[in-house]
C-alpha cells in the first residue's frame, strides 16, 4: 500500500503549489540516484517522492486524489498518467532544467516504450492507361516483420531473454564525468536491457525477419507520376509490441507512345497530309476513352489545336475531367513518285499564276523591303 502522498513529501493537506514544489525539489536532489549510487533504499524512496509530486504537482489530479485517495488510480487514471516516464521527464525538465535531463532522457528511451516501425517505400510502375483510369494492382513487397518462430522476442524456442547484466536491464549505462552523470545506450543489449542466452536461428536474435508478402492496392483514377499512395500498417514492424509503420508507394508512370499527359489534359499530335490540311478531312483520333470522330476543316494550319472536350484526365482530388488537346501537324513526304512531283510542281506553277502561293509571297515581302 502506497504511503500518503502529503507525508511523502512532507507537507501539510493545505499545502500551496509552491510549498509542494519546493518540498518535491529539495527532497528529489536528496534522494537522486547520482548521489546515492546505487543504493536501493534511496532508489525506492526517489521513486515514491516521484510519484507524489506527479499527483500533487498537477491541481487535476491531486483534488481527485483529495477526494479519493489511492483508489483513484481505479478512477480511470491510467498508471502511465501518474508515473509515465515521459511525464516524470517533463516534470524533471522543468523543474531542474538540463542537468539530470540525461537521466531521464535514458528513460525516455528504456526497453518498454513500445516504438512505432518505420515507414517504407516501394516504386509501382504503372502504364499510362492504368494511372488515368485507375486499376487494382497486386504486387510484391519486401518489409520487417516479427519473427514469427520466437515471437519477436530473438530467443530459441522454449527460451527467455534474460536481464542485460552489463546494464541490470535497464538499457543504459552510467558514468560520471566531473559533477554530472552521463548515460549512454548499453552497448552490450544496444539499449534493449535483454540478454539473449541461445539465440533464435531464424531470425539470428534480432526477433525480425524480412519478409516478402503480396499486397494488393487500388490505384484511384488520376494518379501522376510520383503520386504516392499510402497504406497504413504495411511498413517496418514495430519496436515492443509498437505498431507497423506505413508502406508508401511511389508512382511511376511508364511513357505512352500517343498520348502524353499535361495535369488533367492528355496531349495528342496528329499527323496529316498537306491535301488533307488544305481541302479539309474528317478523321480517327485515339482517346483513352476509344476513338473520336476530328472534322478538319478545309484550310487548317499547323500547330492547329482542336479540343475534345472531357476526353481527359479525373482529378484525384476534385473529380473534375480535363481534356484531350489534339495538335495537328503537316507531315511532308520524304519520298515521292514521279508522278506526284510532275502534279504538285504543275500545282505551285498555277498558285505562282494566282499569287496564292505563301513562301514565294514572302520571298516578294523580302524583296520589297530592299528596293
Ligand atoms: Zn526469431
Ligand atoms: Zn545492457
Amino acid at each position: 500500500m502506497s504511503r500518503d502522498y502529503y507525508e511523502v513529501l512532507g507537507v501539510p493537506k493545505g499545502a500551496t503549489e509552491a510549498e509542494i514544489k519546493k518540498a518535491y525539489r529539495k527532497l528529489a536532489l536528496e534522494h537522486h540516484p547520482d548521489r546515492t549510487q546505487g543504493d536501493k533504499v534511496s532508489e525506492e524512496k526517489f521513486k515514491e517522492i516521484n510519484e507524489a509530486y506527479s499527483v500533487l504537482g498537477n491541481p487535476e489530479k491531486r483534488s481527485q486524489y483529495d477526494m479519493f485517495g489511492h483508489n483513484f488510480e481505479r478512477m480511470g487514471i491510467n498508471q502511465d498518467d501518474i508515473f509515465g516516464a515521459q511525464g516524470t521527464a517533463s516534470i524533471f525538465d522543468d523543474l531542474m532544467g538540463d542537468v539530470f535531463s540525461d537521466f531521464f532522457g535514458g528513460r525516455r528511451n528504456s526497453r518498454n516504450r513500445k516504438v512505432r516501425g518505420k515507414d517504407v517505400e516501394s516504386i509501382l510502375e504503372l502504364a499510362f492507361e492504368e494511372a488515368v483510369l485507375g486499376t487494382d494492382k497486386e504486387f510484391t513487397i519486401k518489409r520487417t516483420g516479427v519473427c514469427s518462430v520466437c515471437g519477436g522476442t530473438g530467443a530459441k524456442q522454449g527460451t527467455k531473454p534474460t536481464p542485460c547484466r552489463t546494464c541490470d536491464g535497464s538499457g543504459q549505462v552510467y558514468y560520471r564525468q566531473g559533477f554530472l552523470t552521463v548515460t549512454k545506450t548499453c552497448h552490450a543489449c544496444g539499449g534493449s536491457g535483454l540478454e539473449i542466452q541461445d539465440k533464435c536461428r531464424d531470425c539470428s536474435g534480432t526477433g525480425r525477419v524480412l519478409k516478402e508478402e503480396e499486397i494488393s492496392i487500388h490505384v484511384p483514377p488520376g494518379v501522376d507520376n510520383d503520386s504516392v499512395l499510402r497504406i497504413q500498417g504495411k511498413g517496418s514492424a514495430g519496436y515492443n509490441g509498437g505498431s507497423s509503420g506505413d508502406l508508401h508507394v511511389v508512382i511511376k508512370v511508364k511513357e505512352h507512345p500517343v498520348f502524353k499527359r499535361d495535369d488533367q489534359n492528355i496531349i495528342v499530335d496528329l499527323f496529316i497530309t498537306y491535301s488533307q490540311a488544305v481541302l479539309g478531312d474528317t478523321i480517327k483520333v485515339p482517346t483513352l476513352y476509344g476513338d473520336e470522330d476530328l472534322r478538319l476543316p478545309s484550310g487548317t494550319d499547323s500547330g492547329k489545336e482542336f479540343v475534345l472536350k472531357h476526353k481527359g484526365v479525373i482529378s484525384p482530388y476534385d473529380r473534375r475531367k480535363g481534356d484531350q488537346l489534339v495538335r495537328v501537324h503537316i507531315e511532308v513526304p520524304k519520298h515521292i513518285t514521279e508522278r506526284q512531283r510532275q502534279i504538285l510542281k504543275e500545282f505551285d506553277e498555277i498558285s505562282v499564276d494566282e499569287g496564292k502561293n505563301a513562301s514565294k509571297g514572302i520571298f516578294n515581302k523580302v524583296k520589297d523591303l530592299f528596293q
